[in-house]
């Protein structure tokens, strides 16, 4: 048993639908530009066939759980919704193959991928790192965990509303990168653990929230999601 000089903050974790037992979370992942049609209102477009997915990461200690009040966060004019399917894996895996890599899927989430836009915008512009406008406290928003071992999503329509006015509405059919592409090409840079979570991108409708805003995401055949965000805490 190790002693440590001060008490370490708790393991992250989700609840687990039908479950007494939290699914504890290892790492945050995320697919950057999964959505055609996001990466348009990005002012940018995806080539398949010669750009590669790229990924960015949170700490595991930004996750909050849906159904939570945050403040809105410190160093942002505009802090972003952006709604995603969450990938959960359940097994641990290195370079897998496509046909393999719904073997490591433990079950779904829906998510939100909170983003201070303008610092993002600008860490582009300069070439910088993307951390501080991607890994925001209490900035990766999840719901329960749905377990669906094995099961490889193709389909299902993804919806995002702000005070109940529809701001995002698509379906997952349009991600760039699928699911098995997603964990096939992320297992080679990582040796990928159970309790690590997907964020598989955003489609288009991304936009601007403020303090007193309430937001609701559902994944079809998955879950909901909600978030409201209060006055910003100094
Ligand atoms: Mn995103």
């Amino acid at each position: 048993m190790s002693r440590y000089l001060f008490t370490p903050p708790p393991t992250p974790s989700l609840p687990i639908r039908g479950l007494d037992e939290r699914f504890p979370v290892y790492r945050l992942f995320f697919v950057g530009r999964n959505y055609q049609a996001h990466a348009a209102e990005m002012g940018l477009s995806v080539d398949k066939s010669v750009d590669p997915a790229f990924y960015f990461t949170k700490s595991p200690h930004a996750l909050v759980q849906s159904g939570s009040l945050v403040p809105y966060p410190l160093r942002t004019e505009n802090y972003h919704h952006e709604m995603e399917l969450v990938v959960v894996l359940g097994q641990s895996g290195s370079h897998v193959s496509e046909a393999q890599a719904g073997d490591l899927i433990y079950g779904y989430a829906a998510g939100l991928d909170m983003t201070r836009r303008d610092l993002q915008q600008a860490a582009r512009q300069q070439g910088r790192p993307w951390d501080v406008s991607k890994d925001v406290e209490q900035g990766a928003v999840c719901s329960d965990i749905v377990p669906m071992p094995g099961v490889v999503l193709e389909r299902g329509a993804i919806e995002l509303a702000v005070n109940g006015v529809t701001r995002q509405s698509s379906d997952l059919k349009h991600m760039i990168w699928n699911i098995r592409e997603i964990i096939a090409d992320l297992s080679t840079y990582y040796h990928l653990q159970p309790g690590d979570l997907i964020y598989t991108g955003t489609p288009e409708g991304v936009g601007p929230v403020v303090p007193g805003d309430v937001l609701h995401g559902r994944v079809e055949g998955v879950a909901e999601v909600s978030l409201t965000l209060g006055p910003t805490q100094r």
